[in-house]
């Protein structure tokens, strides 16, 4: 367990972003808004609550989080009225959604004094899934905030931020975890074997957040081998039966998107680890993947796993950016292009 934060805010991995921030709450010229950009779980929303903690913290710990004054424990519980998350994007089918309203209010509320901490922070989650037109409404918002608010936007890519708002805030990239620095954050937090800190490892593909949660939890791991494993036999079936397999994840879409982005990334993962196994690296594949591994890759070539990631993204793009999406066509198209 962490007590105190130092430089790295106590966060792991992404240490040139850490670092920057902790030395600007340390000498104050923190900036107003910041957006924090990279792949989901990746220890975006933890920073945003650790910058929050820092500038409400009431113990002297060089402007970081202390983890154990009322303020920092409240913030941790999402129990402060000066700490606020919201996801503009949610629900963004409809202009009622609760996101989008308390965006609305923003306009009005970024005006008020801090309640109980220094100052008032705002963690916006997740844009990408905000509609175009609502960018305006929270272009508004970050225009010249008081100096007690501070905002924390974060998404998982920059296609879909207009500039406008990107030259608002000051900006991070998050990149994947590397392995080690997983290995040893769950050998240490998680207390689990090495060996399967290392199994999690490779499957989060530099995920943190994922990797955290499946050490906590078996059936996470459970289900995403046997995911990887159906996805690695469906490569081997004819054309049909790939279409068969596309249509019965595309049908979940309207029922639960995240699942079915979630495949996608699996599948992305995937291909990745073909590409690792062909290229005849053995330490970042997994001993039980091995076999199928090898039965499968016989019929790619690193070229055709190059194009079927762009697909695969392509997919992943169309199905997130699009208002609204044909995931039956997306995935049969998908299909086809894997097939051939
Ligand atoms: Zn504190």
């Amino acid at each position: 367990m962490i007590s105190k934060t130092d430089e790295t805010l106590g966060i792991i991995g992404n240490t040139a972003i850490t670092h920057a921030l902790s030395s600007s709450l340390r000498d104050g010229s923190l900036s107003h808004a910041y957006i924090l950009i990279g792949p989901s779980k990746i220890g975006k929303a933890t920073l945003a609550i650790r910058l929050a903690q820092s500038v409400n913290c009431v113990v002297e710990n060089q402007g970081l989080a202390c983890l154990e004054c009322s303020q920092c424990t409240r913030i941790a519980a999402m129990n402060h009225a000066d700490v606020e998350i919201i996801t503009p994007g949610e629900e963004a089918e409809t202009d009622t959604s609760t996101g989008i309203k308390r965006l609305k209010e923003l306009e009005r509320d970024v005006a008020l004094k801090p309640y109980e901490g220094k100052k008032k922070v705002f963690i916006l989650r997740d844009l990408d899934d905000m509609r175009n037109e609502n960018f305006n409404v929270l272009l508004k918002v970050l225009e010249e905030p008081p100096a007690d608010v501070l905002f924390v936007l974060t998404a998982n890519q920059y296609e879909y931020i207009p500039g406008t708002v990107l030259s608002r805030c000051q900006k991070f990239d998050f990149l994947p975890v590397p392995s080690f620095d997983i290995v040893q954050a769950l050998t240490k937090q998680e207390k689990i074997t090495e060996e399967k800190a290392f199994s999690l490892a490779i499957l989060s593909n530099g995920s943190i957040g994922w990797a955290i949660e499946a050490a906590r939890d078996d059936s996470i791991v459970e289900q995403y081998l046997r995911d990887r494993s159906d996805f690695a036999a469906m490569l081997a079936y004819d054309l049909q039966g790939k279409i068969a397999y596309g249509e019965k994840i595309a049908n979940l879409f309207w029922r639960d998107r995240s699942l079915v982005l979630g495949q996608l990334s699996m599948m992305i993962n995937w291909w990745r680890t073909m590409m690792l196994f062909l290229q005849g690296n053995r330490t970042d594949v997994l001993p039980e993947e091995e076999e199928s591994l090898r039965q499968i890759c016989g019929s790619y070539t690193v070229f055709g796993i190059v194009a079927a990631i762009k697909k695969t993204r392509d997919t992943m793009d169309y199905l997130n950016s699009i208002n609204n999406p044909n995931p039956r066509i997306a995935f049969e198209a998908l299909m086809i292009s894997i097939h051939s």
